[in-house]
């Protein structure tokens, strides 16, 4: 597989609408690390959250799987990286060609979910953020603090936030909007992207409200029987929080 390192920025359609599971494209660029498209519903590991992985089908009937998501050298370049063994399939591809890119939606919705309900957890613990990971098996947070964190508080907390159906929304701010509110940053580690001369805020409607590039559900009702599984002290002014599913979720 070779071509053109030459990319063009590719419409990221996952960015204004998290429910999009499917979207018609063109190959742009594909190399040995992975294929570029003109448009994608695939999310790139970023931010926390892990890459989509899913299926890039064309008419003809190929198939190509899709093991994961990652942003790539130029800003806005997002490859989507080919399971292994599918050589022979891959020498196939032509730049230019169609195709009609799926995500794995039982496995991302588990994601959009979680990093949701990471959102409740900012709120219901009033701390900087300096680590987050969104899988689909569990979502964790550490949290900048010295103060004892109690589990059953925490899930009773974020149950009383599912069942109280809060809204999820998104909406787009300028640069000099979010340096006139710096408040709005909660995160240490994960800064709001610069540079495009906009940043997405998310909001929780009375709940949270903060930069995020990530995908979420639509209300928090959404987000199902999720739990504090594990708080852990990783140093005197680190405590993380584990959230898991609960096992009939
Ligand atoms: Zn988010």
């Amino acid at each position: 597989m070779s071509d053109s390192t030459v990319t063009q920025p590719t419409a990221e359609l996952f960015r204004e609408d998290a429910q999009l599971r499917e979207c018609e494209a063109r190959i742009t660029a594909f190399d040995e690390r992975g294929i570029r498209l003109d448009a994608t519903v695939f999310y790139p590991h970023g931010g926390g959250q892990a890459g989509d992985s899913g299926e890039l089908r064309f008419a003809d009937g190929r198939c190509i799987a899709i093991a994961d998501t990652r942003k790539g050298d130029t800003p806005g370049e997002i490859v989507h990286v080919p399971a292994s063994g599918q050589d022979a399939l891959l020498a196939t591809l032509r730049r230019g060609d169609a195709l009609t890119a799926h995500i794995d939606w039982t496995r991302r919705h588990r994601h959009m979910r979680f990093h949701t309900a990471t959102h409740l957890l900012c709120a219901l613990v009033p701390h900087p953020v300096d680590g987050c990971s969104i899988t689909a098996a569990y979502a964790r947070l550490d949290f900048h603090m010295s103060e004892p964190l109690d589990k059953e508080a925490l899930s009773a907390g974020l149950a009383r936030l599912v069942a109280e159906a809060h809204p999820v929304s998104q909406r787009w701010i300028s640069d000099a909007e979010l340096d006139a509110n710096p408040g709005l940053v909660r995160s240490m580690s994960v800064q709001p992207p610069r540079g495009t001369g906009r940043v997405r805020l998310l909001e929780v409607a009375g709940v949270d409200l903060q930069p995020c590039g990530g995908t979420h559900v639509a209300n928090t009702a959404e987000i199902g029987a999720v739990v504090v599984t594990k708080i852990e002290k990783k140093s005197a002014m680190t405590r993380r929080v584990v959230l898991g599913f609960t096992p009939a979720d």
